[in-house]
């Protein structure tokens, strides 16, 4: 038998039970003869009130100290839990990010992972050990400083050791039964997934879908590692993700894969642009400058009268101040009237691949918001994809709707959801 990366989330290790019931369970797959690597989050909340206390020593902490302050959580949970396995009878040993190999750039709270040099972990296993490692962390290759990957960054820990260990699955514990096809916490008959395609679960992940991170998901697709995302709490079979079903997986014949929904973001309206070449350019060079990513983009016919026309996009709501100080500094050089900027949206997203051979998707989901009362703000399209923005007040609403009209809702019990604060 092969090699599993295990990663839990904060809410399986929320507390000294947690800690316990996880040991349990990754000293039951041990038994069942898998060399075993855990990727482990901080417990519970913890990332979040370190983040509160940070911001009580100084107003923006950001860089080097911060990611200091930050990897300490996963520290604390990855040695519980080797003192919790060794207390069940069996060897572990817990490694930090740096110490695993996990090598990135330099770019501190959000660093990407460039190398992964797992020989003290191979050494570990090969001596009979549980290798627990703190997740959502590495070591930049040039300064050697302490990085981290960005908020909820263990699952990509995870799929990265799990792909330079050669691991036949990384398996993702969290607190929810596997991917559902909405938020269980919205749609309580949201229906689990058995099998995804990357390509769907990539873009369910960027459309908001929380329980796997598109940068996970990305890396798990380049290096073909399967991922199965399951509940520490529950131990059934949970949602298989793969580049392309294995085994007694069915590819699920439905057409459309699930439902995202995103409150995060935010619009802005760049009013009275004169509508000649070069005018988009200026705009979105600027908010590029500011190192902000942008969602969508819509831009309306100009009116004939005036020769003037709007641009509206959408941007993460903490980049909301940024993109409009920049906006106002070029304004000069730009040309335009007055800017707009709107943070009570919301997106609802409909993925699935079906939807190109299926005529009529588009049509369906446009009736079904419209059933619900729901008013269309700006539209958006990918081979696989619509969005579309509404209020912000209209989301859960929509989101039902949706899911309802699609045949998407389960007839079974109501979907649970085990643990977590959603904080
Ligand atoms: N503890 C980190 C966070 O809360 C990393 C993670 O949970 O994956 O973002
Ligand atoms: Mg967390």
């Amino acid at each position: 038998m092969g090699l599993v990366v295990q990663k839990y989330g904060g809410s399986s290790v929320a507390d000294a039970e947690g800690i316990k019931r996880v040991a349990k369970r990754i000293v039951d797959t041990k038994k069942d003869g898998h060399q075993v690597v855990v990727v482990v989050s901080a417990m519970g909340d913890t990332t979040d009130e370190l983040i509160d206390l940070a911001e009580q020593v100084s107003p923006i902490p950001a860089g080097r100290e911060f990611d200091m302050l930050l990897t300490a959580g996963e520290r604390i949970s990855m040695a519980l839990l080797a003192m919790a396995i060794k207390n069940l009878g069996h060897e572990a040993q817990s490694f930090t990010g740096s110490q695993a190999g996990v090598i990135t750039d330099s770019v501190h709270n959000k660093a990407r992972i460039i190398d992964v040099t797992p020989g003290r972990i191979r050494t570990a296993l090969d001596e009979g050990n549980i290798a627990i490692v703190a997740g959502f962390q590495g070591v930049s290759q040039d300064k050697k400083d302490i990085t981290t990957l960005g908020r909820g960054g263990s699952d990509t820990t995870a799929v990265a050791l799990a792909a330079a260990l050669e691991a036949e699955v990384c398996e993702i514990y969290t607190d929810v039964d596997g991917v559902f096809t909405a938020d269980p916490r919205v749609v309580s008959k949201a229906r689990k997934i058995d099998w995804i395609s990357s390509g769907d679960m990539l873009e369910l992940a960027a459309s908001g879908s929380k329980v796997l991170l598109h940068r996970c998901v990305e890396y798990a697709r380049r290096y073909n590692i399967p991922i199965h995302v399951r509940s520490s709490f529950s131990g059934l079979r949970g949602t298989w993700v793969s580049n392309e079903p294995q085994g007694d997986q069915q590819m699920e014949h439905a057409i459309i894969s699930g439902v995202a929904h995103d409150v995060s973001e935010a619009k802005v309206t760049v009013v009275g642009v004169p509508d000649k070449p070069g005018e988009a350019a200026a705009i979105f060079r600027t908010i590029a400058d500011a190192e902000i990513n942008i969602d969508m983009v819509v831009q309306n016919v100009s009116a004939a009268a005036t020769a003037l026309t709007d641009i509206s996009f959408t941007l993460p709501k903490t980049d909301g101040v940024k993109a409009i100080d920049a906006l106002e500094k070029a304004k000069g050089q730009i040309g335009f009237d007055s800017r707009r900027y709107d943070d009570q949206i919301g997106k609802i997203s409909l993925v699935g691949a079906g939807m190109k051979t299926n005529p009529g998707v588009t049509a369906a989901f446009f009736e079904a918001l419209a059933d619900a009362g729901v008013n269309i703000e700006l539209i958006s399209t990918s081979e696989i994809r619509i969005s579309v923005v509404t209020r912000a007040d209209d989301v859960n609403e929509a989101v039902r709707a949706v899911h309802t009209a699609f045949g998407l809702d389960s007839d079974a019990d109501e979907a649970v959801v085990y643990g977590g604060t959603g904080r």
